[in-house]
């Protein structure tokens, strides 16, 4: 057993993993990453796309935004098309803010990329992680790599392990609560090799469903359906695809341009919310202690808030001050409920709700309603500019 010693024991190298790994490196305070996925595995997931302005201003702050400055598209507003009719948003005539398309995936790339070059440790392809003593001062975190075990001693572990990880169900069930609801509709996504037939993201509500066009790059377009949970890819053929994305998407003057589809997958929608993200000498970040449905596209920007927060306190904590580390769950946690709350709102605005019931066809009307005040108010479109571009940290 190869016995390590390190500051901050980081389990999880997506998004929150390795961006945490960094601001505490920068900032000179030692920091070990353990992954249980390959590099490539990691590169190669399809995810999230859209970067508040601050989750930007974060990278760049943090000297890894080189990426996002050159091959970022910034996005002034969004469209919202329902009842046949697409309205635009301008959140930067609305409040002078604006969002970055950037995939998740480069993200990650830029992030290992910055670490390779510093040289930090990052255990990829670990086996059977496991956190110990996370109620003491001395937690540890114990592994296997390359046929060797290793057990790394911390002053804190940090899970940021995503929702599947294992270090929110090492946290004693009764010091956490789980609130979660889960929804009658699931995300069909493809990503498209032809360039995007928008400026701007489309979100719409159909008869038939949600759909959506966003976009990777100039080169490369994503695209969603709305499906039932239950739903297998195997029924979607390419062909299926486009055509219930030309029926939905469509609007008279406007053309859909179609692509080689290189991936499609169904991701089911889900709220989760734990009612801490500390118990003792560990700390949860990013999706290991909530997801949101992806509708207001909060789940990464929330994983690099919260990180932002936790870096900032940790930093504080080597310097002798501990409020903020002692406040860092209820400060993240306030912050996420705000985020819980839009994406709900979003989600459930934009997606026709399972048929069969009296309620389905009010429901539908009523949806309507709200997305005729939401683009003819402006103090209505003002506030969604003001939680879709990101909420202060
Ligand atoms: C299919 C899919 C599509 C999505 N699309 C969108 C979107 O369009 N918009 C949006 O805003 N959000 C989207 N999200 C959510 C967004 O991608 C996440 O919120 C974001 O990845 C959170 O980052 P994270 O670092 O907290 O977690 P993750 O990205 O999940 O990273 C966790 C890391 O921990 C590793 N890990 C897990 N278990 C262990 C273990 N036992 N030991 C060691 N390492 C472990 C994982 O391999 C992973 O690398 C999507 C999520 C999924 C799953």
């Amino acid at each position: 057993m190869t016995r390590e010693t390190t500051r901050v024991a980081i389990i999880g190298a997506g998004p929150a993993g390795l961006l945490l790994g960094w601001a505490l490196r920068r900032a000179g305070i030692d920091a070990v990453i353990v992954e249980n996925r390959s590099v490539e595995y990691i590169l190669a997931r399809v995810r999230a796309g859209v970067l508040e302005q601050g989750s930007v201003d974060t990278l760049k702050r943090l000297g890894v935004g080189d990426g996002v400055a050159t091959n970022g598209l910034i996005h002034d507003g969004i469209y919202l098309q329902f009842a046949g009719e697409r309205h635009h948003v301008d959140f930067n005539e609305l409040i002078g803010r604006t969002v970055t398309v950037y995939g998740q995936q480069a993200v990650v790339a830029d992030l290992i990329d910055a670490h390779k070059h510093d040289g930090s440790p990052i255990y990829f392809e670990s086996s059977d992680v496991a956190v110990h003593d996370i109620e003491s001062p001395s937690p540890r975190v114990t592994f296997g790599h390359r046929g060797e075990e290793h057990d790394l001693h911390a002053d804190f572990v940090v899970g940021a392990d995503g929702f599947h990880g294992v270090c929110r169900p090492s946290i004693p069930s009764s010091a956490l609560t789980a609130y979660e609801r889960s929804y009658p509709y699931a995300w069909l996504g493809i990503l498209a090799t032809v360039p995007p037939s928008t400026d701007e993201l489309i979100y719409c509500l159909h008869e038939d469903g949600f759909a959506m066009h966003s976009m990777r790059s100039m080169e490369v377009s994503r695209l969603y359906l709305q499906v039932d949970p239950s739903e297998s890819i195997e029924n979607w053929s390419d062909e299926r695809i486009w055509d219930a994305l030309h029926t939905r998407l469509g609007v008279p003057g406007w053309t859909l341009h179609e692509g080689e589809i290189t991936e499609k997958s169904i991701t089911p929608m889900r709220s989760f919310v734990t009612s801490t993200l500390n118990c003792g000498s560990l700390f949860l970040a990013g999706d290991a202690g909530h997801i949101v449905p992806p509708t207001g596209a909060k789940g990464l920007n929330s994983a690099i808030a919260d990180v932002t927060i936790l870096a900032d306190a940790l930093i504080d904590h080597y310097a002798d001050d501990d409020v903020a580390l002692r406040r860092y769950s209820d400060v993240a946690l306030g912050r996420q409920w705000r985020i819980q709350q839009f994406s709900q709102w979003m989600t459930q605005m934009l997606h026709r709700h399972p048929g069969g019931s009296a309620d389905h066809e009010f429901d539908y009307r009523s949806q309507l309603g709200q997305l005729d005040y939401t683009t003819s108010s402006t103090h209505a479109m003002r506030s969604l500019a003001e939680q879709y571009t990101g909420l202060p940290l």
